[in-house]
Order: C-alpha cells, then structure tokens, then sequence
C-alpha cells in the first residue's frame, strides 16, 4: 500500500508508516489490533474522541435521510447550530464553509466588502508572526511565516506583519486603510503560544480607538480546546468575528465564522457561498459536538484534566505553555520533536509537533486524567533516554 500511495498520492505530507483501522474514546487501533492513545485527535479536531456514541447515530440517522441538499434551500439542523453560536458567543449571525481556511477566506472578504459598503478605502489586515490561517493564496499571505509562501508569490495584497504579543509593533503598521487585525490567541502550528492578557487588552482598545475589525482565528482554540466555547472569552472582549472550523464537526469537515450583524450584512445574496457549506451531515455532526461541550461538566472537565497535563508535562523540566487542551512543551534545541513524536508513536502514543522543537498535545476533550498518566508513563520512556 505504501507503495501505491507513493504512486498515486501527491507526495506532499510526510506520512508515517502506519495505517489505523479503528477508533473507540480516546484510542485508535492500528491493523494488528494495536491500542493507541491519541494526544493529537486528528489536529484538534476528534473533540469528541472516536465512535462517540451519540455522534455516530447522529451521522448514520442523517445519512440515511439527506446527506446534502445546498443552500438553495433551508437546512433546519443549520438553522439550530447557528443558533448555538450566536447565543454562545456575542450575538452575531453564521456562515458555514467546510474548513479552516475556507472560514478564514470568508472573514477576509467580508472585511473587505464591510469597508467597501462603508464607503471607505480601508482593506488592510494585520496578522501576526508566527501565525497560521490556512492555505488558500489569501490565508497562507495572512499567515506570518515564509516557509509557508515561498513558491506561491505574488501574494495577496493588503496584509501587514506585526509581532506576536508586541503592541509597539502594531502601532507602527497602522494608518487610515486599515480594516482588521487577524489573531490567534492560541498560535497553534506557531508552537502553542498563548497571547498576553494586557497585549489583547492593549490591541483590543487600539482597535476600538481606531475604528478597525478585531477578529480571531479560532479554528483551532474554538469549541472548547482552551476551556472555554471560544478562546477569546479568556479575555475581557468582544471580537467583531471569530473563524471555526477542526473541532466543530467532531471530524466531518465544518468551518463557519461568526460575525456581528451590522457585518455580516455585507454578504448579501451573491457576495459569498459555498457549495457543501452548512450541508445536512456536517451541521448534524456539530450539533452534537456543540451541545455536548455545552454540557454539563464538560467544559470542567476541559480545565481540569488540561491543568493536569501541565504539571504533569512540567516534571520534564522544559517550559509548558497553553491554554486547556491545547497544551505544548518546549524541548531542548538538540532535541527534534519529530524524532520523540516517532519514537511515542512505537511505544503506542500519539502527540503532535509545532515547529521543529515544540510537542504539541491537542488530545479529545473527553480525556480523562488516567488517560494523561498512561501518556505521561510513555513519554518518560520516550524522552528519559536523552
Ligand atoms: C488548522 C488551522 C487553519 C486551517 O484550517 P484547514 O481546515 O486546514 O484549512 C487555520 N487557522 C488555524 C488557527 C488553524 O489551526
């Protein structure tokens, strides 16, 4: 098979030689039966774990009904979700798409056709190194990192870099076009680094001040990876719109942004669509996603065992950071997070990597903290021999 794929296949990941066969919690299975603990859950996104019982039914029911019909016409479980999203977050109305970027994109543009209904000439988007927003031509020039670009100029025009966590360097990038700042307030692929409390509240004024769009990139940090429904309720603010996608369908690809109705108004009927945005099967996912982090407990949960793996992670002795279940540790620089991420995964343990030296532990939200013992018990082994 392997062969096939290096046949078949774009050669563009870097795949690991192993082919999983099923998943139940928080444990995939791999061909011989071998048990997994998954620290990683597919990028941020199995919140739910696998075979989530009420996930599973919910898909298997609404596949035997309608799997997809397009926005020409209403999709009441849509409709219900939206909802959800908006009286869970500031009260803004939802468009769904079916990925990260794709949600980014969408955020992009209405930025954009806002200030031009607006009638002002402002279209300039602030993003931050170390960020990541996808890889469409728009999102890969709003992601602050080269190794990301090189190859694909021209860019887009009309992004600004500013640093991470360095008000100062905000300030220097604005003048009369600019519309938004673009933030993650968890960078995840930049290495699980959390946003300051006083830089948010510092560029969340600034904003205000100047009449320019705060909004967050929660693709990864939303729908409960951080503790919270969405990162941004950490802070004492109020974005003008958020971008969803990873955890929100629970792994049947969604991505949606919120934004306030005075903004989401500019997509009037033409401006923007997507074709499986929002479709029965996807939106049927994300509710039970959605009500289950809503639950009673869950999101406890989500603090608690997240507390957990940072003072269990910190008895390594290198630095900790994140925030909930979105958790990294710093290694060494001799020291390649691929290389300990490899060796866990012979030892039956999945984690993830962010940048060269960062490990990154994204696990299921419904994790619990014999399950952190049992990583932590594999990653010793894994890293004691250094
Ligand atoms: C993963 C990610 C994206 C891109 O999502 P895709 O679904 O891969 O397009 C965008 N922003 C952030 C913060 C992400 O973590």
């Amino acid at each position: 098979m392997i062969e096939e794929a290096n046949k078949y296949l774009f050669q563009n990941y870097g795949r690991l030689e192993y082919f999983f066969e099923k998943g139940e919690g928080c444990y995939l299975f791999d061909e011989k039966g071998k048990k997994y603990l998954d620290m990683l859950s597919g990028i941020a996104v199995n919140a739910l774990g696998y075979n989530h019982p009420k996930l599973t039914k919910a898909i298997c029911e609404q596949a035997s009904k309608i799997i997809h019909i397009s926005n020409l016409f209403y999709i009441k479980p849509q409709i219900e979700i939206a909802k959800i999203l908006s009286e869970n977050s500031f009260g803004g109305k939802v468009f769904f798409c079916n990925s990260g970027a794709e949600a980014n994109e969408a955020l992009i543009k209405l930025v954009r056709r806002y200030f031009y209904d607006k009638k002002e000439n402002k279209y300039k988007i602030i993003t931050f190194e170390g960020s990541f927003h996808g890889r469409t031509l728009a999102t890969v020039t709003a992601t602050a990192q080269p190794k990301y670009q090189e190859g694909f100029y021209p860019l887009v025009e009309g992004f600004k870099y500013a640093k991470f966590n360095d008000i100062e360097s905000v300030k220097k990038l604005i003048n009369e076009k600019t519309a938004a700042v673009l933030i993650e307030l968890v960078q995840g692929e930049g290495g699980v680094n959390p946003a300051d409390k006083e830089f948010v509240k510092e560029l969340y004024n600034l904003c205000k001040e100047k009449e320019i769009l705060f909004t967050v990139d929660e693709v990864q940090t939303g729908i409960g990876r951080t503790g919270k429904l969405f990162a941004y309720q950490h802070f004492d603010i109020q974005p003008d719109i958020v971008s969803l996608a990873k955890g929100l369908g629970g792994g049947v690809p969604i991505g949606a942004i919120v934004a306030k109705d005075e903004i989401a108004k500019s997509f009037i009927p033409g401006t923007h669509a997507s074709t499986f945005g929002g479709n029965y099967l996807s939106t049927v996912a994300a509710k039970v996603v959605l009500e289950e982090v809503l639950s009673d407990g869950f999101l406890d949960n989500v603090n608690q065992v997240g507390e957990y793996l940072k003072e269990k992670l910190k008895t390594f002795g290198f630095p900790v950071k994140g925030l909930g279940l979105m958790v990294g540790m710093d290694l060494p620089k001799e020291i390649s997070a691929k290389e300990i991420m490899k060796k866990a995964l012979e030892k039956g343990l999945i984690i993830g990597t962010a940048g060269e030296n960062t490990l990154r532990f994204v696990p299921p939200l419904i994790i619990t903290k014999k399950e952190v013992d049992t990583a932590i018990e594999i990653l010793k082994e894994v890293i004691d021999v250094y």
